[in-house]
């Protein structure tokens, strides 16, 4: 992380490597059964190979993606599943890189996936390629994944998710999801994690202004990092105001009532307090029955947004449809006919006359 020559070279390395995979996966689609055995027996090359195939978007690709994940589902589901999120430059990739070196220093298995709203736009990444975890990604009991990037958010969300299933299969036992506190991208991995922890800075009140309402709400644990040197006696502060504001919050679960904790990343400081508050939610959670409620309740929602995402494609695909639809929309703006008629006329089009309510 010295300079940018340095990160730029391996920037293009984890490029490369995304090359190699997609060249591999162009001259034959792979064998299902045996990169199951693959991903199981927790072979890195066959996971990465996996989760390009999730990736992919073309359909034969698609298709045999789908019938991997149905063929693992049976090995997922193990890992915690967590969620770190914060605003740029309050210390993710430094708390994110210490906090998996910790994990798998007590002998785990850490997968960290990152959800970059950014390159759902403009197929770059913000977040870049996650190389700058250099000691986390030599580690052998590490596996880092940059966002997929291209297409909406929820394609995006769509892949990481299923790059989560894969990693399970593979045997780590625990997932990282992280996102950059901008956007919607927090609400998309509030809703694909057992845990979302939000990271906050020394700033205090300041910063509790900037904090969208929302984001607050739907942290299960908050953890002020950089809480070292000059530092630390504003990071009580802020501390003890997040905890305030948290308080005036109606809990998500009647078993779990979210704390705020102090680290330092660069230090490597409150990191074994962060992991026993994981544990502790996740016991919490499974105990009173939660976690399998929160699971079966996230499953249903993606079902649902595969399902509106699907009508949706089709709406658009469907020749019919995109002929009527500048009339439609002329008749909208122009005040004779209703948006809830015009929606009727065209969904009936396609779904059928009648069908559509
Ligand atoms: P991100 O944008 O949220 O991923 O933030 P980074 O991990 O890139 O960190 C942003 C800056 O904050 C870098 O200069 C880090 O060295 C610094 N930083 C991260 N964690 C800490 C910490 O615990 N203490 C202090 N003092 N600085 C930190």
């Amino acid at each position: 992380m010295t300079g940018p020559a340095k990160y730029a070279t391996e920037t293009m390395s984890g490029i490369e490597q995304k090359q190699a995979e997609r060249r591999a996966l162009s001259r034959g689609l792979p064998d299902i059964g045996e990169l199951a055995r693959g991903v199981r027996e927790g072979r890195r090359t066959a996971l990465a190979r996996a989760i390009t195939l999730v990736e992919s978007s073309r359909a034969d690709h698609q298709e045999i993606a789908q019938k991997l994940l149905v063929e693992l589902l049976p090995d997922t589901g193990k890992a915690i599943r967590i969620g770190f999120s914060g605003a740029p430059g309050v210390g993710k990739s430094t708390f994110t890189e210490a906090f998996g070196c910790y994990l798998t220093a007590q002998g785990l298995k850490v997968a960290v996936l990152a959800i970059d709203p950014s390159s759902a736009r403009t197929g770059g990444s913000i977040l870049g390629d996650k190389t700058r975890m250099e000691m986390l990604a030599r580690d052998p009991n590490a596996f880092i994944r940059p966002s997929p990037s291209g297409g909406t958010l929820g394609g995006v969300a769509r892949r990481t998710r299923e790059a989560m299933l894969l990693v399970e299969a593979a045997g780590f036992d625990v997932v990282i999801i992280e996102t950059v506190g901008v956007g919607q991208s927090e609400t998309a991995v509030a809703d694909m994690v057992d845990m979302f922890l939000l990271l906050l800075s020394p700033g205090g009140g300041d910063e509790l202004q900037g904090i969208k309402r929302g984001i607050m709400e739907l942290a299960d644990l908050i953890v002020v990092n950089k809480a070292d040197g000059d530092l630390i006696p504003a990071a009580k502060r802020a501390r003890l105001e997040y905890k305030t504001a948290l308080h005036l919050m109606r809990p998500k679960y009647p078993v779990w009532t979210p704390d705020v904790l102090l680290a330092s990343a660069l230090k490597g400081e409150g990191l074994s307090e962060v992991w026993e508050a994981v544990q502790a939610h996740h016991k919490a959670l499974s105990e009173a029955g939660d976690l399998v409620r929160l699971r079966a309740g996230q499953s249903q929602a993606w079902m649902w947004t595969e399902i509106r995402e699907g009508l949706f494609a089709a709406l658009k695909a469907d020749k019919r449809a995109s002929d009527l639809l500048p009339e439609l929309e002329r008749a909208v703006a122009e005040g004779r006919e209703t948006p809830t008629t015009a929606a009727r006329r065209l969904l009936s089009l396609v779904l059928g006359a009648g069908k559509a309510g």
